[in-house]
């Protein structure tokens, strides 16, 4: 039998992760503190399972089945009977101690903790609890059901037996996973928010225009976006909070967030979510 998920946060990523998983045959039950998420996260799983079939990709037998498999709670008991707990609730340390807290406290013992944290020590979280060889980071991308990498983070304490778990598990949702071990960003958001913050140093400067910088890294490098168009993706106030963690995390002034990038978030010019970044929409 496959093993029952928790998604802890039905979120614009909570709901990414239980569709792959209800998708790849596991029961999963959706947590949100808010029933409007919940709902909004039911229904943004049927569009997109929806499309899937429209595309080919899937047939009605398996969609009707995915969402069969779908259940949602408001209340975080609901971990009591599952075996594997992943937290997609939002990006703020001190609700995600107090959550892994009480995580620890409702899933059963063997449970593993997985949190899909972008920045947040993996480490700190799992001293919250008294299993931190049994939590872990399963950084999931944005969209989930499109992209193909789990990064699959270690805290100080996890163990090989987790580890193998979560790779496992994200083998079963047909995605890449790739072990690396908790610092600040991980190596995802090390590696791509100093590129991102470098292009608005650039725009600053005047070297060139977000249209020229974007096009110099699409067709000179063969990114599928250009740096700018991927930070107004992510959210212009996320790319200063972690770029905040990465500087704070790992003591070095190369990290700090660009002028610029501080002058746009203070303005609400918050990329695609606001309406207005470095580019309109
Ligand atoms: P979001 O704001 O869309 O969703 C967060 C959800 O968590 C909300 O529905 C909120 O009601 C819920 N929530 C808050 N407190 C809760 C609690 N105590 N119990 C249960 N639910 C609670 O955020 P998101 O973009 O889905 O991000 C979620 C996590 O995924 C964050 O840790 C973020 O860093 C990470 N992440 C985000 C992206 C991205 O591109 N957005 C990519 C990778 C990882």
């Amino acid at each position: 039998m496959s093993e029952r998920v928790a998604v802890i946060g039905a979120g614009q990523m909570g709901n990414g992760i239980a569709h792959v998983f209800v998708q790849s045959g596991f029961p999963v039950v959706l947590v949100d503190v808010s029933r409007e998420a919940l709902t909004r996260a039911r229904a943004t799983i049927e569009k997109n399972l929806a499309r899937q079939v429209q595309k080919g990709t899937i047939d009605s037998v398996l969609r009707d089945a995915a969402l069969g498999r779908l259940s949602e709670s408001s209340a975080l008991d609901a971990v009591a009977e599952n075996d594997i707990v992943i937290e997609a609730a939002t990006e703020n340390a001190d609700l995600k101690f107090r959550l892994f807290g009480d995580l620890d406290r409702l899933a059963p013992p063997d449970a593993i903790l997985a949190s899909n944290t972008s920045s947040i020590s993996i480490t700190e979280i799992a001293a919250r609890t008294k299993r931190p060889e049994q939590v872990i980071g399963m950084h999931f991308m944005n969209p989930v059901p499109v992209m193909q990498l789990v990064e699959i983070i270690r805290g100080l304490a996890t163990s090989d037996a987790t580890t193998a778990r979560a790779v496992a598990l994200s083998k079963q949702l047909g995605k890449t996973p790739v072990e690396v071990n908790d610092f600040p960003g991980f190596v995802s958001n090390r590696v791509l928010m100093p590129m991102i913050n470098e292009a608005v140093y650039c725009l600053m400067e005047g070297v060139g225009t977000p249209e020229a910088i974007d096009t110099v890294m699409k067709l000179g490098m063969n990114h599928p976006m250009g740096p700018l168009a991927l930070a107004d993706l992510i959210g212009l106030d996320t790319c200063v909070s972690i770029l905040d963690v990465l500087q704070r995390g790992l003591g070095d002034p190369k990290y700090r967030p660009c002028p610029l990038l501080k002058k746009y978030v203070a303005a609400g010019w918050l990329g695609r979510k606001s309406g207005r970044g470095f580019y309109a929409y």
